[in-house]
């Protein structure tokens, strides 16, 4: 018999019962003990409700407070020594300290699980002397089968993958880690041994990475040691979000099931399995169902693959589970009731996945017969989206198809349009200007939700957005700032703005997913083609212009980022979107310099988040996202100044791509990277306008004019004096107006500073 199994479920509850209750507990508006129940109440609910289903492998210790790899850190005591933590199971205080920061102590490092946008805080080894604090696996297990009778499969993250995620410590010292970690794994398991657990899923995602020789020969040791040590256990070795590097090796290692991604390392993993066979005496945890995709899934597919992986295995040795944990999609579609029917019928959010998972093993234990309604259902749901009007507009396709021919050129390179521009312009040395953003208030906030109520009518709302603009362009004159910008005070999210105004958008009610920590996004759907309709930033930004001499620019969200925060559709490849996407925004672009603006930003800061983590397959996504990039901004005349931004920081390996995208000016965040971006534009010289961030934004901290200065000054010595520009790190939208007007005035004197200097 093949047996369903969940690998993870969401953490937040289906009215995000989960992030309420831990930021109710930070504001002092809970008790620990309180806090402590309402998240035991919402553990247990996701609990039941997988045994109501009828999920097999039910996983435990996937909940969280925070984070499943600082959960891991803090239970081997693995504590930085700025948090003054004294051994023994690490107080609430400590490990939300490390999460958040304290007064005393700096957070630890908060960066990107793999390729999703899930971030992980990164375990600090630097003069750690781990130990195991508190068995949390073991807890979770006793709860499951105390409270619910739930025979629980303990969830634990490799230490493979564990000290891979980690920082602080050198090349050489590798192996020494590896040892110190085996040691407290062998003593998690063996308690759990003790216990009469039958399976734990060790996860290694860093499988699916790059792995040296040394990785594999240090892999067989440590499995070979675990196995030792605990061979009454069953170890499922779990990977994901792609396929197995060095399969042949790591299905030899000595563990009694292992699972692979048949979805995101479907070709990969599939190729393999059909070339070198599935040990027999192993389980196969085949990842069927998309994990991190919002779709129904096409069952009868999906019934075929599982039919070819049974012949391959023995059927009581295959597990049906969905690609990863379901921590990265929304819980339920459930209280969705404004969804048009074609697309909610077509959605499968966590709980709608984990009736697939039960209706595929039954259709593959008691034959499809079984079945027949529910997949005939599921077929009619895909079809009708499929054939929808939405996902059908030939004017879409032939326009993507006739542009898609065409190199995405501006007019000019870039040396002749620099010319013409400056000439246009005439800016001063080292122009001075924002990324886009000012100060969303309570007072901004509250007048679009009450637009959005119908409290208040358009001329309303769109006059208050005016007196905005107002004052912030005469403070932006007044601080003396060369590029002005209207400050974006009509949108919430600068996804959402546009996804709202384009066509093949749709907006989930409740379809949120953990990001970091509390914080939850909604992302919104790419359902059907998309496509301009109307204008979206002319009025703002025309209505800004004309309240001043200096130039202001048009700001847009670029087509990269728009898609790599969105959910979106599987039917068609994803360079299709961004083309599509492209197309609708060039239309902007074009609007916004046929209404008279010379100046007009394009904010690429998400194209690092769909990176794909295989190295062979970079290249091929960058291409596609510089042309994407291009296409949204070739068509303009020599004379308008294409500006783009990126943030967080980790661009230094991509400068090449950067350039590629041919913006005539970049803004770029320096503060967090620590120089080493600066670094990289000394090694690959970088040719066009460059505003590196010379401060932070994310504080509120007036920086001083000496603290810029020396920003500048080292900037300089790599960057051409004439192609750079002075900016700060980002959008100031979380800020405060004092503290903006404060630091944007100290940022124009460093300017002056450096404007005699040079
Ligand atoms: N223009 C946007 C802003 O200033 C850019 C935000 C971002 O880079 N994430 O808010
Ligand atoms: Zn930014």
């Amino acid at each position: 018999m093949a047996k369903s199994s969940v690998m993870g479920y969401p953490r937040i509850g289906e009215n995000r019962e989960w992030k309420k209750a831990l930021e109710a507990f930070w504001a002092g508006k809970l008790e620990e003990t309180e806090l402590h129940q309402q998240l035991q109440q919402i553990r247990l609910q996701h609990l039941s409700k997988q045994q109501e289903k009828g999920i097999d492998y039910i996983p435990v210790n996937d909940f969280s407070y925070y984070d499943q790899v600082l959960d891991t850190a803090a239970m081997f005591g693995i504590i930085p020594k700025r948090f003054n933590y004294n051994g023994g199971a690490v107080p609430l205080s400590v490990y939300f300290g490390v999460a958040r920061g304290t007064k005393e102590a700096a957070a630890s490092e908060m960066t990107k699980w793999f390729n999703t946008n899930y971030h992980y805080i990164v375990p600090e080894l630097y003069g750690a002397e781990p130990v195991l604090t508190e068995n949390r696996p073991l807890a979770a297990y006793r709860e499951a089968k105390e409270k619910l009778g739930i025979e629980g499969k303990p969830v634990i993250l490799g230490p493979f993958s564990f000290l891979k995620l980690s920082k602080g410590y050198g090349r050489s010292e590798v192996d020494t880690w590896l040892s110190i970690l085996l040691k407290l794994y062998v003593q998690v398991l063996q308690e759990l041994v003790a216990e009469g657990v039958q399976w734990v899923q060790i996860d290694e995602p860093a499988l699916v990475t790059k792995l040296s020789n040394d990785d594999v020969a240090r892999l067989h040791t440590l499995y070979g040691k675990l196995a030792e040590a605990v061979p009454q256990l069953n170890l499922l070795l779990q990977t994901y979000f792609g396929s197995l590097e060095q399969y042949k090796e790591i299905v030899k290692l000595p563990v009694q099931g292992i699972g692979l991604d048949f979805v995101h390392g479907l070709r990969g993993n599939l190729s393999a399995v059909r070339e070198y066979g599935f040990p027999a005496d192993k389980v196969l945890g085949a990842g069927i169902i998309d994990g991190r995709g919002i779709w129904k899934a096409p069952l009868g597919e999906k019934l075929a693959l599982l039919r070819e992986l049974q012949g391959l295995v023995s059927s009581d040795k295959l597990l049906v589970q969905t690609s990863c944990s379901l921590l990265h999609v929304p819980v339920t579609t459930k209280p969705e009731s404004k969804l048009p029917p074609e697309l909610k019928n077509a959605l499968a959010f966590a709980d709608e996945k984990l009736d697939e998972l039960v209706l595929l093993t039954e259709a593959l234990n008691n034959g499809e017969a079984s079945v027949a309604e529910e997949l005939a259902l599921n077929k009619h749901a895909l079809e009708t989206l499929e054939q929808s009007d939405v996902r059908n507009r030939a004017d879409v396709h032939t326009a993507v198809a006739r542009i898609q021919t065409q190199e995405p050129a501006r007019k000019s390179p870039f040396a002749a349009r620099n010319a013409a521009q400056q000439h246009k312009w005439q800016l001063p040395l080292f122009p001075t200007t924002t990324i886009g953003s000012f100060p969303q208030s309570t007072e901004v906030r509250k007048a679009r939700q009450s637009w959005r109520k119908g409290e208040w009518n358009n001329e309303q709302y769109s006059s208050f957005i005016q007196a905005q603009i107002d004052s912030w362009i005469s403070y932006q004159e007044e601080i003396g700032l060369d590029v002005l910008v209207h400050g974006e005070f009509e949108r919430t999210d600068m996804v959402e703005f546009f996804g709202e105004k384009l066509e093949g958008f749709a907006f989930t009610q409740n379809g949120w997913v953990q990001s970091y920590g509390s914080r939850c996004v909604k992302p919104p759907v790419i359902f059907g083609d998309v496509a301009f309709k109307e204008a979206m930033t002319v009025e703002e930004t025309v209505y800004a212009q004309s309240k001043t001499n200096r130039p202001v620019k048009g700001m847009l969200t670029g087509p990269i980022t728009i898609m790599n925060w969105s959910f979106v559709r599987d039917d068609i490849e994803r360079e299709q979107i961004a083309y599509q996407l492209a197309y609708a925004l060039r239309q902007e672009v074009e609007a916004l310099e046929n209404a008279g603006i010379g100046m007009i930003q394009v904010d690429e800061p998400a194209v690092r988040e769909g990176l794909p983590l295989k190295e062979e397959e970079q290249a091929h996504y960058l291409d596609w996202a510089v042309k994407a990039f291009r296409m949204t901004t070739c068509t303009v005349q020599d004379t308008t100044q294409i500006h783009t931004h990126m943030c967080y920081c980790e661009f230094h390996d991509m400068i090449d791509s950067i350039e590629a995208m041919d913006a005539d000016v970049i803004s770029i965040e320096t503060s967090r990277s620590h120089g080493e971006l600066i670094h990289s534009f000394e090694v690959n010289t970088y040719k066009h306008g460059i505003g590196l961030g010379v401060y932070d934004i994310h504080s509120p901290r007036v920086p001083d004019v000496e603290e810029m200065t020396t920003m500048i000054d080292r900037a300089l010595q790599v960057l051409d004096p004439k192609l750079f520009w002075i900016n700060p790190d980002c959008g100031l939208k979380t800020r405060g107006k004092e503290e903006t007007i404060a630091s944007l005035r100290n940022m124009v004197e460093a300017t002056k500073v450096a404007r005699e200097k040079h």
